[in-house]
């Protein structure tokens, strides 16, 4: 049977019951409206450790759009009997004063170099920061021996790296590969807000990150960039945020072919309203 928290001393004290017995615990920090994304992390965690813990919650800090906040899609009811389902043991729940009990909580004082300027960082200013600052508020709670991340995210993994080797957090990080629709669109909670047309046409951005993919080095880096951003923008529903073809380990933009194997493009595209984030590594 699923158990659900909603205040931090009741789940540490579940915790801490779980540690006396050598359970290890694994987390799956999620802010809802699960899809098979979010479930491929759990099975993840189930298979590796012996009790997992998800944590549910929109997390405000790390939203730098205000009607994003808003419209964010939640679904509790849903996500607890389908987390359930899937075996996870523990749902944590915060509501946000539990989480920042602060009046104006403060973003962690850690330096994420330029992983905080590019790509995402340079759209989302601030948006890294709230995400390291929720997830080592998590860590403190819940004292994971391992946490799942999605690639989905992929910044966003690398800023989590970034956290735990500078704050000393003894979790290890599992990274877990993108898991997609059945044409080709990366599963996002975000999803639920396209309309049927906008739905129909989504997949079209991993479409062109695949022919990116069969394109290679036939064309060099600067003029495959441009051929995928022409390609997707020749539909006006699209507006490309960025398109860019990165070093995997850095994210600085790549130059040309030499250091292929490490080749990845990231883009965000909005569709409407709806900012959509995909990457795909070129040459693996
Ligand atoms: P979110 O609820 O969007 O904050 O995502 C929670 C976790 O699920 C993050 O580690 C995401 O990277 C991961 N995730 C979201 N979508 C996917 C996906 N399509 N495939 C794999 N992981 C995902």
């Amino acid at each position: 049977m699923i158990k659900v928290y909603n205040h931090i001393t009741e789940l540490q004290s579940r915790l801490q019951k779980e540690r006396v017995k050598k359970h290890t615990i694994g987390f799956v920090p999620t802010m809802g409206a699960l899809h098979e994304g979010h479930l491929s992390l759990i099975r993840k965690s189930l298979s590796e450790t012996d009790l997992t813990v998800c944590s549910i919650f929109v997390n405000p800090l790390q939203f730098n759009n205000p009607r994003d906040l808003e419209t964010y899609p939640r679904k509790p009811e849903q996500d607890i009997s389908v987390l359930e389902s899937a075996g996870c043991q523990i749902v944590f729940l915060p509501e946000v004063k539990e989480m920042y009990p602060e009046k104006e909580p403060q973003k962690l004082n850690i330096d994420l170099g330029h992983l905080d300027k590019v790509l995402e960082g340079k759209y989302r200013p601030g948006h890294f920061l709230g995400v390291a600052t929720v997830i080592k508020r998590f860590f403190d709670i819940v004292q994971p021996d391992k946490a799942f991340f999605g690639k989905k995210d992929y910044q966003q993994l690398l800023v989590i790296h970034r956290l735990v080797e500078q704050v000393k957090i003894p979790t290890e990080i599992v990274p877990c590969p993108i898991i997609r629709e059945a044409d080709g669109l990366a599963m996002s909670s975000r999803n639920l807000r396209l309309t049927i047309g906008e739905r129909t046409i989504a997949p079209f951005i991993s479409q062109i990150l695949n022919k990116m993919k069969e394109k290679g080095t036939s064309l060099p880096v600067r003029e495959l960039k441009n051929w995928a951003i022409k390609k997707i923008t020749d539909n006006p529903a699209f507006h490309v945020e960025y398109l860019e073809i990165v070093d995997k380990d850095t994210l600085y933009p790549l130059e040309n072919w030499k250091s292929k194997s490490k080749a990845m493009v990231c883009t965000a595209v909005y569709l409407g309203d709806v900012r959509l984030i995909d990457n795909m590594e070129l040459f693996s």
